[in-house]
């Protein structure tokens, strides 16, 4: 399968007929333990903690999608972070972005910040954050391109052959992006890392993490882990993920052909004081951008005029983009990252990286573009 194309292989890989009934549609394996015809002796599948067919499946699907040797998935993106952070060895010195999702900030943060020396650093600034890679040697750099929620784009290549040269574990938050538009692992990463929790079950009903490696050491490693701290995906949700994937590149081929629409609208409204999408050529690191991504993607950060007042009038007049935390499903969605999902970080520290009263957060759907603008234009109408 590995000259097929992307969704060729989001379709196939992993899912072959049921050998016993021929049903075309994986079973789920909702089972907790296996029969086994001698003790030790078994199929390979001894309790549902350590392996589950179901998910073997997707992990088999997803390693296909990201060019890698091995996926690991487990029932959370958190759950799949805290995972790989058991391979960092404690003490160590971790080089993380300064703009990175809520949840890892606060699990970096306020529940392992003791076990490990964390630097947060604005990972844009490429020249900056080579000198610090070689200075600090670190044994971890954790990237997330694009952020969440400022969609700021760091130089992958660049950026891993520095941390490779000094030995270091390189992991690159793909959740953005998708393995549709750029594949981390094929630009010099360790680990590419998911949470499926949003484009790649796309559907907004499934909670998921997964991190795919070339480095089968490592993966043996995040294995043990996995199986140690427990937090194993389901039979029936890694069935639903599998299910979603299949549509992956049509999702995201439509998320971001209505996004590069919604940005230009966006960039041209008077109530708008900036937008940045990867796609507009006004964004800092446009050029990075096309050099390492396929696509843009389907997520747009907008600051409107008017302050938290304006930010206010206009998610509550809105009603196609639904106001919820989360991204990355077919429906569109829109959110307010300094009230909702980036709250956990200091008002102060959110200031400083520009994380603002006045920042919205669109997640595109896939929804008739003319119904998302006129939707947009009722938000618009309503503020002062
Ligand atoms: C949602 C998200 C996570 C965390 O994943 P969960 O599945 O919610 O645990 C990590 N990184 C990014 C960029 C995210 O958007």
């Amino acid at each position: 399968m590995s000259n097929h194309g992307f969704s060729t292989k989001a379709l196939h890989v992993g899912n072959k007929p049921d050998e016993s009934t021929g049903a075309v549609s994986p079973p789920i394996y909702q089972t907790s333990t296996y029969v086994q015809s001698s003790p030790g002796k078994h199929k390979g599948y001894e309790y549902s903690r350590t392996h589950n067919p179901t998910r073997s499946r997707l992990q088999e699907c997803l390693s296909s999608l990201e060019n890698a040797k091995h996926c690991m998935v487990t029932s959370s993106g958190m759950s799949t972070t805290h995972i790989i952070m058991q391979c960092i060895p404690k003490g160590a010195t971790v080089i993380c972005g300064d703009d990175i999702y809520g949840g890892t900030f606060r699990l970096f943060n306020t529940v392992i910040d003791h076990e490990y020396n964390f630097i947060f650093t604005d990972t844009t600034d490429t020249e900056a954050t080579i000198k610090l890679v070689k200075e600090k040697k670190p044994a971890l750099l954790w990237l997330e391109s694009p952020t969440n929620p400022l969609l700021k784009i760091s130089d992958i290549v660049a950026l891993t052959e520095a941390s490779n040269q000094v030995n270091a574990v390189s992991v690159v938050d793909n959740t953005f992006m998708s393995p549709y538009f750029q594949k981390p692992l094929d630009l010099g990463a360790t680990i590419t890392y998911h949470s499926m929790s949003k484009y790649i079950n796309g559907h907004s009903d499934v909670v998921a993490g997964a991190a795919m490696t070339n480095d089968s050491e490592l993966y043996d490693k995040m294995l043990y882990f996995q199986n140690s701290i427990g937090p194993n995906q389901s039979p029936f949700d890694s069935w639903l993920v599998l299910r979603g994937v299949k549509t992956l590149a049509v999702r995201m081929d439509k998320h971001e052909e209505n996004a590069m629409e919604v940005a230009k609208y966006l960039e041209s409204h008077p109530l708008v004081e900036k937008v940045t999408y990867p796609g507009l050529t006004s964004h800092p690191q446009h050029d990075i951008a096309k050099s390492q991504m396929s696509g843009f993607g389907g997520m747009i950060t907008f600051f409107i005029k008017g302050g938290i007042e304006n930010s206010r009038l206009f998610l509550e007049n809105v009603s196609l983009f639904v106001l919820a935390e989360s991204l990355g499903g077919v429906e569109s969605l829109i959110e307010h990252p300094a009230i909702m999902t980036h709250a956990s970080i200091p008002k102060a520290e959110r200031e400083k990286i520009g994380l603002t009263d006045n920042l919205i957060r669109l997640s595109v759907g896939i929804e008739d573009l003319k119904d998302l603008i006129e939707d947009l234009d009722n938000g618009f109408a309503a503020c002062k």
